[in-house]
This record gives structure tokens, C-alpha cells and sequence, in this order.
């Protein structure tokens, strides 16, 4: 559903892919996006825009757009009047295209334009002032790129941090106090998954960076705790595990 929404948006965007610049316009596909993300990684409902693109391990739809469109102008011989936050290129007849003054090939205009659109989501992750357990577990977009499962039900409770934590819970009026089953004070998702003896088991040694290895962790202790929290649960297992 995600991408489909995504081909929405893209057909004939070329006409309508500057005003993204305005707020308003933004605030509007970034909505429709943040929902579509949270539907494809079955999270809690209350995770900010940011949070969700990470979840999804996809660059945000706005930047998406522009460089399709862009792309799509050139391709079609017609004029570029805004190059978003992509590097212009000038083409002239019988000679390769310049960027920068230099010449260049069409494959390293796209490797180009590849990075900067990844830098440009960093750069807005960077500034995005929620989710600070998933800023935890991934300071960078390159980081996120290296996990390849997809989310699921399990792992956006993990990464995002908005699900079975009593610290959570507590914050939504669902459990009346955020103390951890061992005597910690607070059971945020770092106590669980960093500190916390009851769940040490399997418990990946070093947390410097987020591997596929932590998520598969962090996957199996939330459906851990969903099942304490909810002692009439039955899990079927998915053909994941
Ligand atoms: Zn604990």
C-alpha cells in the first residue's frame, strides 16, 4: 500500500512537486504518509512523521517526489525551474552533461542524487525532536538502511518504544505505575533491553550499533512482554520464526 500511495502522489507530480516547499502542502502528504507507514509496520498509532519513514526504512515521500519528478522533466526534454534539494545539471546538445561545471555521466548523476537524498532525510532525522529511543538505536539513516526485515508488529513496539513498557503504559493511563517487574523504578525500552536481569537472556553484549541481530532480540522480548502483559494471549507463529 505504501508504494501504491507513493505512485498516487508521483503521477503528474512533475507539475505540482515545487510547492512541496510549502508548509502546508507538506504537513498534508507527510500525513497521508505517516499513516500509510504505521498501517505497512502495524504500530501504535501515535509515532511523529520522522519516526514513521525510519520504521519504514523509506525516504520520505516529499523527497521521493521532487527527485522522480525532476527526473521525469529531464527525461522529457522539458525545463527545470526548481532542482529541490538536488545538485542541478545542465545538459547542452552534442556535449555530457555538467554538474558543478564538471562533466558527468548519467550514472554518477544518479549515484549522486541517490546520496544526497539519503543525506537529506539524515539531515531531517537529525532534527526530528521525537523518538529518542529510536534516535538511540539509530543516529543515522545509514544504520537503519542495514536492518532488511521489515517491521512487524513486534519490532515497531521495540524500535519505536510506544507499546509494552510499563514507562509507556504508565504515560497513556494504562498501568498505574511504570515500575519494572525487577525493582527498576522506570521500564523504559533501554532498561528492558539494556539493563534489566529478567530479560538478560539472549541479550546481545554490545549495543554501539543496531544490528540484525538486536532487532531479533529486541522482537522476541516485546512478544515476551505482550504475553505477560496479556496472559490470555496465544501467539501463532509467523513463517519469520
Ligand atoms: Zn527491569
Amino acid at each position: 500500500m505504501h508504494s501504491c500511495i507513493l505512485q498516487l502522489f508521483m503521477y503528474g507530480s512533475s507539475a505540482f512537486y515545487e510547492k512541496l516547499t510549502r508548509k502546508r502542502i507538506l504537513n498534508s502528504i507527510e500525513k497521508v504518509e505517516r499513516r500509510c507507514n504505521i498501517i505497512m509496520a502495524r504500530s501504535y498509532q501515535d509515532i511523529n512523521h520522522g519516526v514513521s519513514c525510519i520504521l519504514a526504512g523509506s525516504p520520505p515521500f516529499h523527497l521521493q517526489i521532487t527527485h522522480r519528478s525532476i527526473q521525469w522533466l529531464l527525461t522529457n526534454n522539458y525545463p527545470v525551474s526548481h532542482w529541490g534539494h538536488l545538485p542541478p545539471v545542465e545538459y547542452e546538445t552534442g556535449h555530457s552533461p555538467t554538474m558543478n561545471g564538471s562533466p558527468t555521466t548519467e550514472a554518477e548523476i544518479k549515484k549522486i542524487w541517490q546520496k544526497n537524498t539519503l543525506e537529506v532525510w539524515n539531515k531531517e532525522w537529525e532534527n526530528n525532536p521525537k523518538g529518542m529511543w529510536t534516535h538511540q538505536l539509530f543516529p543515522t539513516i545509514q544504520t537503519r538502511l542495514q536492518i532488511t526485515d521489515p517491521p512487524d508488529f513486534w519490532t515497531s513496539q521495540a524500535i519505536t518504544g510506544h507499546g509494552v513498557f510499563g514507562a509507556y503504559l504508565h504515560s497513556r493511563k494504562r498501568r498505574c505505575t511504570q515500575i519494572c517487574n525487577c525493582g527498576a523504578p522506570e521500564e523504559t525500552p533501554q532498561h528492558i533491553y539494556q539493563e534489566c536481569i529478567l530479560f538478560s537472556h539472549k541479550r546481545p553484549s554490545n549495543w554501539e550499533q543496531t544490528t540484525t541481530e538486536h532487532v531479533k532480540y529486541m522482537r522476541e522480548t516485546a512478544l515476551e512482554l505482550w504475553m505477560i502483559e496479556n496472559p490470555n494471549f496465544r501467539h501463532r507463529k509467523s513463517p519469520r520464526e
